[in-house]
């Protein structure tokens, strides 16, 4: 079967799923440098690389890279991905010599979410419609999203995970029943262990002094305008300079 209609027919079962999937996971600690355990507390982009190995062998036989060709595929770990789990690219550009055109992907992941999640707040994580155990569970279930929107750029140079191709393949090959994740962001960690969100009002120390403002953003820290005639003027008319403090050390006051 070509690999196209094997992406559009071929249904593993859940029993098959779990047994590769599994797998992946044990030969995945066997192999880092870095990892060690299932909730891992470091991790390269090698990591990464040798996930897409591994998936690429063990439910594609290979084809994925095949496909590829010479086409680069980079991996790339995102500390600034505080929304989104993953991100898989398709890149095009002209190449200044040949003048030919160039096709190059990436895989990115967030660290950010990974991190935040299994660590400090107590709740089921579910992935993608699979309860994940562990870090590097969840992070499997992170990079199985991104090697679907791979394969459909590969096949079809376009991919969305909300339609219902993505989906059709996401469920055959992963048995993922959702296209979303429920790892713990930065707003969510937040508002649970700081009782924070964006518009709270929150006062804060900064080099012997103390301030008063209100949170305008949450990402790996807290925007927070205090209120200053020598600021930026804000569509309110009113005239701001902005902090980025640690979320750890922002006290709510009461509005
Ligand atoms: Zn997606």
């Amino acid at each position: 079967m070509d690999f196209i209609a094997r992406i559009e027919q071929e249904r593993n079962s859940s029993a098959d799923i779990t047994a590769k999937t599994q797998s992946i996971y044990n030969e995945l600690l066997r192999r880092s440098r870095c990892l060690g355990t299932g909730n891992f507390k470091s991790i390269s982009s090698d990591d990464i690389a040798s996930l897409f190995d591994l998936y690429d062998e063990r439910f594609f036989d290979g084809r994925c890279r095949r496909v590829l060709g010479d086409a680069p595929l980079s991996f790339r770990l995102s500390k600034r991905m505080t929304q989104a789990a993953g991100k898989a690219t398709r890149l095009r550009h002209r190449d200044r010599l040949t003048k030919q055109i160039r096709t190059e992907y990436e895989i990115a992941v967030s660290t950010t979410l990974l991190f935040q999640t299994f660590h400090d707040i107590d709740r089921p994580i579910v992935m993608s419609g699979i309860e994940c155990r562990d870090r590097l569970e969840a992070l499997q279930r992170i990079f199985e999203h991104e090697l679907v929107h791979l394969i459909e750029f590969l096949l079809w140079e376009q991919s969305s995970c909300s339609a219902r191709r993505f989906q059709s393949i996401a469920n055959r090959f992963f048995c993922h029943t959702e296209h979303t994740h429920q790892l713990i962001t930065p707003r969510e960690r937040a508002l649970t262990k700081f009782g924070v969100k964006p518009g709270s009002r929150v006062s804060f120390r900064l080099d012997g002094q103390h301030y008063v403002g209100v949170v305008n953003r949450i990402t790996k820290r807290a925007t927070v305008l205090v209120e200053d005639a020598r600021g930026v003027k804000y569509t309110d008319g009113k005239r701001y300079t902005k902090f980025y403090v640690p979320l750890g050390q922002l006290k709510r006051l009461e509005t």
